[in-house]
């Protein structure tokens, strides 16, 4: 088959895919670099929020037309949204032709035979423990994406995760570190550990490392650059923030979510933390980790969420003073514990709010971006910029960086003096070309 994946949501799923890629062509199938080419289409579909699954049922409204229409095409479901009863019933409806949750998706070659072999439907939705199949490194990249484990164990009420992806499973350390070798010897200069909660990798199984001992030894790889995510407070120790503070290339750049500065709203999402417990782990941090950038997820307007509340999230975000932040309006998702028992508030109300916190955190994204203007940071090109004049590339710290392009000419680590900032964006020129074997492709 000529075979193109569509993929929605976090780094995960583009993980998932690159998985999903690699299984279909040692299957002898071919990647093809766009959906009309195609005669086997895979959706990789999020089911966090509402937005990526009402893109999902326009993109299928299409597909279902174009097979009316005689066009020879499988179309195939995966991802979070597979998963959900939802994604079942939007699969009925639209005639998807194979079904693989997340924890399937290396169901999808007996898939495809299947199909290839008359068979009506393919559904596989079972989380298979299969966490030690080598994945090879993604061709000419210059960042890894390297899933470490799956699920998780938290059950956080707005979150349709745990019910998507299953309890954690981390995956075998020599398989992970095969990987992680691999990409160093690919050339890759900046690798992400991904799950959806990295911070917990091992816990409770002896003969694993930990979460602290794991980032060490894929630092030890010589990888320039190493960072991860997503974390959570509950399992954000000491280990970590010491490995990161003593490991010169694990990146002074943590994400940590804390979704609202209410201890009752935290309550009320089942965190498992308070506000001051989160503070206190910001201190350490802080302390320390030399020029660290936090950033962190907000959730505004949870149900229930008073203007005493959504005050208490804004004083934590300028005690946190984070330099970034992804920043949401609740979304009420069927299948969530919050769905169920607690009633959502007007939509108004939310994006007003949201709107305030976006506004504030401009101030304080340009204050701290303003911090780096006559300094040098290490920089990895990686693509041309939207602005034409430009290229774009992303600091240890994950500051997106614009350089002029004319002073590029290959993808890379650079060494960039930043000239001046603005609340997202610092530019700068190249003081000197640091690595990479990757030439530019100027457009
Ligand atoms: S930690 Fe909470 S928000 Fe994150 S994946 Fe787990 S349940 Fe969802």
């Amino acid at each position: 088959m000529r075979a193109h994946v569509l993929t929605y949501g976090c780094q995960m799923n583009e993980y998932d895919t690159h998985t999903i890629q690699s299984e279909l062509v040692s299957g002898g199938h071919q990647m093809v670099d766009h959906p009309n080419d195609a005669n086997l289409i895979i959706l990789n579909t999020c089911a966090v929020r509402g937005k990526p699954v009402e893109k999902v049922i326009s993109v299928l409204g299409e597909f279902r037309k174009d097979k009316r229409n005689g066009r020879d095409l499988t179309v195939a479901l995966m991802g979070c949204l597979a998963q959900l009863e939802e994604g079942q019933d939007i699969a009925d409806k639209f005639g998807v032709d194979i079904l693989l949750g997340p924890g399937a998706i290396t169901d999808i070659l007996p898939a495809v035979d299947a199909i290839e072999a008359g068979k009506e439907h393919f559904r596989s939705l079972e989380f298979k423990s299969d966490l030690e199949t080598y994945i090879t490194p993604a061709p000419d990249s210059l960042t890894g994406f390297l899933t470490i484990m799956r699920g998780c164990n938290h059950h956080c009420t707005y979150c349709i995760v745990p019910t998507t992806r299953g309890p954690e499973v981390s995956r075998p350390v020599d398989v992970i570190m095969q990987e992680a070798e691999a990409m160093q010897k690919a050339g890759i200069q900046e690798i992400y550990l991904l799950g959806q909660n990295v911070n917990s990798y091992g816990l409770g199984e002896a003969h694993l490392p930990s979460f602290a001992e794991l980032l060490k030894e894929v630092a030890s790889t010589g990888i320039p650059r190493v960072k991860f995510t997503t974390s959570h407070p509950m399992n954000f120790t000491s280990d970590i923030i010491d490995a990161i503070a003593e490991t010169p290339n694990i990146c002074n750049f943590i994400h940590l979510p804390v979704q609202s500065g209410s201890d009752r709203v935290l309550k009320r999402m089942a965190r498992e933390y308070g506000r001051e417990r989160y503070l206190n782990i910001i201190r350490e941090i802080r302390e320390k980790v030399d020029d660290v950038v936090i950033s962190t997820d907000i959730i505004v307007g949870f149900p229930g969420e008073t203007e005493e509340d959504f005050e208490m999230t804004m004083s934590l975000y300028e005690e946190v003073a984070y330099e970034h932040a992804y920043m949401f309006i609740y979304s009420a998702r069927p299948g969530t514990p919050s769905y169920k028992h607690f009633d959502d508030m007007p939509k108004t109300v939310k994006t007003e709010r949201l709107q305030r916190l976006i506004e504030r955190q401009k101030e304080l994204s340009y204050r701290a971006n303003n911090r780096y203007v006559g300094r040098d940071l290490r920089v990895l090109v990686k693509e041309m910029a939207q602005k034409g004049d430009y290229v774009m590339g992303h600091s240890d710290q994950n500051h997106t960086v614009l350089v002029p392009k004319e002073q590029i000419s290959r993808m890379g680590l650079y060494d960039v003096r930043i000239e001046s900032a603005t609340p997202h964006t610092l530019y700068g020129t190249v003081k000197g070309f640091k690595s990479s074997s990757i030439p530019l492709m100027m457009v």
